[in-house]
């Protein structure tokens, strides 16, 4: 077959194979790790001529080694973006991806299902910096358009929401937010470079806690700013003017977690969606915040906008007391209590620490936040079975 009549690669193969370049290693499948600070040229003139705003090539251990630019480069290709930045955390990735776009004066619009840490960094530092952060309603879609001024300077999503589940219509959002040359950031950890296609849906700048479904092990921390090709030189000079720059040994663990991305996700969907389903037939479970679940309000936007769905939801209960949900969770065997998720082990926490500003959240009862690993569905369920039986009415 020619080039010209190859069609482009499913993403599992693209995954395969982006970014690797076995001929300048000896024939390693793998890059290694590059670990250095200086690079040096062969003369003042290669020296003195570099170009400041090329971040892809070698120039000095803060940009990155040829180990960062492979996992950079196969994240970009994987999401569909121009290029990607990794930096040393989910949450630094939403910081310093905000912190090129916020200036003193401007008008920020951001979810107000954001992470939490997203929030207090809003609230804390850019309200510092007279940054005005106005929260909007996560159903908003369309009308944006009528909370966009003159000095916005970018729009913030998140879908779905942490803790709450509430998908958000990207596409919609960033329509209205393009018409008046507004950018959109998205937080798109759910989501992954592998389920959710940020840049065909209109997002500008894609946000993600590599640490979770990429890195994928419970092992690394790591974060990855994926942009437009308009949008890519506002955020790594950013990066850069921060002084950023992360291991050369994280981005091959998160390089490595990556090509697997694939068979990971799509199994703990399916597990996810077997307990999920499990629980909405439980007599002690109200509802399941899961968007990949039918029954679920943001279903319909979902099934448009996203190939797949990560395995971590919430569960709302039929009224119970605390002391009886701290018990169904601490009586779990295959559910870690902690944070984070994307790992190949079950988690679960009580879903009880996020604000609301803009629009009020009401669950019927207790909350519960679960990540469904690799384990089976069976022990997993058969575990959960005798936590519910702990909860009690109040
Ligand atoms: C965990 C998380 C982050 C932050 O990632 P860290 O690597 O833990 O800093 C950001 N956004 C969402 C939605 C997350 O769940």
């Amino acid at each position: 077959m020619t080039g010209s009549t190859r069609r482009p690669p499913h993403k599992d193969t693209l995954i395969g194979h982006a970014a690797r370049d076995p001929q300048r290693f000896d024939g390693m499948v793998n890059p290694p790790v590059f670990r250095g600070s200086t690079v040096l040229f062969e003369d003042c003139a290669t020296y003195e001529g570099r170009d400041p705003d090329d971040y892809k090539v070698m120039r000095y251990g803060v940009h990155g080694t040829p180990t960062t630019f492979a996992f950079e480069d196969a994240v970009a290709k994987l999401e569909g973006g121009h290029a990607a930045v990794a930096v040393p955390s989910g949450l630094a990735a939403i910081t310093l991806a905000l912190s090129a776009y916020a200036k003193q004066g401007s008008h920020l619009l951001v979810t107000d299902s954001a992470y939490g840490p997203a929030r207090n960094f809003c609230d804390r530092r850019l309200s510092a910096w007279g940054v005005d952060v106005e929260y909007y309603d996560p159903a908003i879609g369309a009308g944006i358009a009528a909370l966009i001024r003159p000095n916005t300077c970018a729009v913030y999503c998140e879908a779905p929401g942490s803790m709450t589940f509430e998908m958000q219509d990207i596409p919609a959002i960033a329509a209205a937010a393009h018409a008046r040359g507004v950018p959109v950031l998205a937080d798109n950890t759910w989501g992954t470079p592998y389920f959710f296609r940020a840049f065909e849906r209109g997002v500008d700048v894609s946000i993600h806690a590599g640490t979770k479904y990429i890195a994928g092990h419970s092992d690394t921390l790591m974060g990855v700013i994926v942009t437009t090709e308009a949008q890519w030189l506002t955020v790594r000079r950013t990066v850069a003017d921060f002084g950023t720059c992360v291991s050369p040994d994280d981005c091959w663990l998160a390089l490595r977690g990556l090509r697997t991305i694939g068979v990971r996700m799509r199994h703990q969907m399916q597990s996810a969606l077997t307990v999920a389903r499990w629980l909405a037939a439980h007599p002690r479970v109200s509802r399941v915040l899961f968007p990949a679940l039918e029954s679920d309000p943001g279903h319909a936007i979902w099934k448009r906008d996203f190939d797949g769905a990560a395995s971590l939801f919430a569960v709302v209960l039929e009224p119970a007391t605390d002391e009886s949900v701290i018990a169904l969770i601490d009586s779990l065997q295959l559910f870690g209590i902690g944070s984070s998720w994307g790992g190949y082990e079950s988690l679960a926490i009580r879903g009880k620490h996020f604000r609301r500003t803009a629009t009020p959240w009401t669950a019927e009862g207790p909350m519960i936040r679960l990540h469904i690993g690799l384990e089976h569905t069976d022990d997993l369920i058969a575990d959960l079975e005798q936590g519910l039986a702990r909860l009690v009415a109040p």
